[in-house]
């Protein structure tokens, strides 16, 4: 029948209008407390009605897999071996796999020997041609290189400040753990660890002073939290095994004593045929 589907988009409106109302009266006085524990509940699933976001001074939380730009993993600077270092060996993948070729990295050089280094000396991305596709962190083979979930950048200056430089890129591995999504979670889970590649084969090794790893924070977004647990509860039996301990060094695996092993024999076969034909090994 004609305008039956208008009819009900009215209702729904009308329904809309008349719970916004209901539900303010149920939040009572509250809304006037700016606090992010009732903004959070305010704006929580079960809230009702049309609500106005006061934007700036009130912000909606993102989801937890928003992605904006790209940033860079540093160290903690209270990392116990590797503070402060960047996890980007500057090997360019980013750079080439991103579409509008929007990145621009320099290699470090050792200034005695003047060979190429593991070290950005530069990084640059510029924002505003950046389209936030997130192929430069789907293809970092070392995961230095994370999307953000900070959107407010807009400025007038579009040569100073929509130029992202290495400083502006830097972020601690505390800042991504807190803003990692879920399956990020649950990858660190079945690695074992937050830690840098690098950091973490020290840390089995025992040749690093463990350090205690801080679970994901409680994030201060409440959608983050509400995912991971719904995650959790709804993960299948398999998933809510026993997950290695994220505390620091995390024991070998049977699979990486056998990996050492065939990798100590082959160092050993490699220093016999090197001794055999006199040459340094
Ligand atoms: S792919 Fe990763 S390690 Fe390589 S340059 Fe880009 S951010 Fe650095
Ligand atoms: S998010 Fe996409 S467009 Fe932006 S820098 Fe990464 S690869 Fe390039």
């Amino acid at each position: 029948m004609y305008g039956t589907g208008l009819a009900k988009g009215l209702l729904l409106t009308l329904r809309h209008f008349v719970e916004s109302y209901a539900d303010d009266i149920r939040y009572g006085f509250r809304k006037y407390h700016h606090s992010t524990d009732n903004f959070a509940i305010r704006q929580g699933t079960k809230t009702k009605g049309v609500i106005t976001v006061q934007y700036p001074d009130e912000k909606v939380a993102v989801p937890e897999r928003f992605r904006f730009l790209p940033f860079l993993i540093v160290e903690d600077e209270d990392h116990p071996t590797r503070a402060g270092k960047d996890w980007c060996t500057s090997c360019g993948i980013c750079a080439k796999v991103c579409p509008p070729q929007c990145i621009w990295i320099v290699r470090g050089s050792d200034p005695n020997t003047g060979r190429p280094v593991p070290d950005p000396e530069a990084f640059f991305i510029d924002i505003d041609i950046c389209m936030n596709c997130g192929y430069c962190a789907e293809y970092c083979p070392f995961d230095a290189i994370k999307m953000d979930h900070d959107y407010e950048l807009a400025s007038y200056n579009r040569t100073t400040h929509h130029i992202h430089d290495k400083k502006r890129l830097s972020k601690p591995n505390s800042y991504w753990r807190g803003i990692a999504p879920t399956r990020a979670y649950e990858e660190m889970l079945a690695r074992g660890t937050w830690e840098h590649k690098d950091a973490a084969k020290e840390a089995r090794r025992g040749t690093a002073s463990s350090r205690s790893q801080p679970p994901r924070p409680a994030s201060a977004q409440p959608a983050v939290a509400e995912a991971a647990a719904a995650s959790e509860a709804s993960a299948p039996a398999e998933a809510t095994a026993p997950a290695p301990s994220v505390e620091g060094a995390t024991p070998w695996s049977e699979d990486d004593a056998k990996r050492e092993e065939r990798r100590r024999k082959a160092l050993e076969r490699k220093a016999r045929r090197a001794a055999k034909r006199g040459t340094a090994f």
